[in-house]
């Protein structure tokens, strides 16, 4: 049986007409689905009950559940477990922020890209996630925690302003579910384009296509080498398509929505932390407006790599600044507890502070 979560307003409104419906009911679904998270037909109580019955008969309607939450140390990240309809478990992660938290989404369950350095790749791949699934774990976070608009500026870790497909899998390798979910998260669960980054490995063909689709998402690239070659044993996925070819859809997303474009950059001590690598990277993104975003490894267990030392991720800063890059140095919010970039997935032996 369909998942009636998966289904566009204008899509509802089609079943509806079908059902010999007025249009109208379809913004009272969608009401009821994304911003009132009902768990039954029965729930809908401003729609006849013998539409309701029929609905009921046709469509299901799917929920995540959370099974864990877990705080980090310093009591800011929180890492949430969420449990899929056929048992499958996402990870979800809330990051604190003084101007509003961000919180931090899945796309697929595992990822199939294999990137040496990130826990979801050693895992696998074993689905995409639906249009409703992506959608829901917003709408869960909106019903569980307080609404950013409403919430205290100073409770930074409960409320959210901004959205990351950064969690578990690759976004634009599950893109149209992707972009059926940020067509609900802006018209129904009231989140703005604006507000919300697309991550990637970097699949030139679909940047382009994100670029040409009606919303303004942040795009950010995980680079991690200036070099093709080490590129792609960092990241297999990358042996399909060479820099030169990833920066010129990189400068095509830029030439159409004119925002500046983050490339992440993960640290890895020994194999892409030379000085020679920051000159390289800077001359490769020297007509890109861009700002660099590093990242020191988050290690997970298992995991053969290690973080440089701190005077080593100093002096490559320096180097992209001096080469007139904008660039930051992400803290490494929740890698006590594998919550961190890189982490999701990985399993932990650690005990933390659990709340759930
Ligand atoms: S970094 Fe992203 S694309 Fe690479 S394996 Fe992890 S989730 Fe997949």
């Amino acid at each position: 049986m369909k998942s009636i979560n998966d289904l566009t307003r204008d899509e509802i409104k089609e079943v509806l007409t079908q059902l010999g419906q007025p249009a109208y009911r379809a913004t009272q679904i969608c009401e009821w689905l994304h911003r009132r998270r009902a768990m039954s037909f029965d729930d809908m109580t401003n729609l006849p009950l013998a539409l309701r019955s029929k609905l009921a008969k046709h469509f299901r309607i799917t929920r995540v559940t959370k099974t864990e939450e877990t705080v980090s140390d310093d009591g800011g990240t929180t890492k949430y477990v969420l449990k899929l309809a056929d048992g499958g478990r996402i990870e979800t992660v809330l990051l604190p922020h003084p101007r509003g938290a961000t919180l931090c989404i899945s796309t697929q369950l595992g990822c199939a890209y294999r990137c040496r350095f990130c826990a979801t790749g050693h895992m696998g791949f074993k689905r995409d996630l639906s249009t409703g699934e992506i959608v829901d774990q917003v709408s869960f976070f909106k019903e569980y925690l307080p609404l950013d608009d409403d919430a205290p500026k100073t409770d930074t870790a409960r409320a959210f302003s901004n959205l990351v497909f950064m969690g578990m899998g690759e976004p634009l390798a599950n893109y149209k579910n992707l972009i059926r979910a940020i067509t609900i998260l802006t018209k129904e669960v009231g989140i703005g384009s604006r507000r919300m980054t697309v991550s990637t490995s970097g699949l030139p063909d679909k940047i382009m296509r994100l670029a040409r689709e009606p919303y303004e998402v942040r795009l950010a690239i995980s680079l991690n080498s200036p070099f093709d070659k080490r590129r792609k044993e960092l990241m297999p996925v990358a042996g399909k398509t060479p820099l030169s070819e990833l920066m010129s859809a990189a400068r095509y997303y830029f030439a159409k929505r004119n925002r500046v474009l983050t490339f992440e950059y993960v640290l890895i001590a020994g194999e892409n932390d030379r000085m020679r690598d920051a000159h390289a990277l800077a001359a490769l993104l020297r007509d890109v407006p861009a700002k660099v975003n590093l990242i020191a490894l988050n290690p997970f267990p298992g995991s053969r790599h290690e973080s440089p030392d701190k005077d080593r991720i100093r002096r490559f800063q320096s180097v992209l600044r001096e080469r007139g890059k904008k660039v930051t140095l992400r803290k490494s919010l929740g890698c006590d507890i594998l919550a961190a970039c890189g982490q999701l997935g990985a399993k932990t032996g650690a005990k933390k502070r659990k709340r759930g």
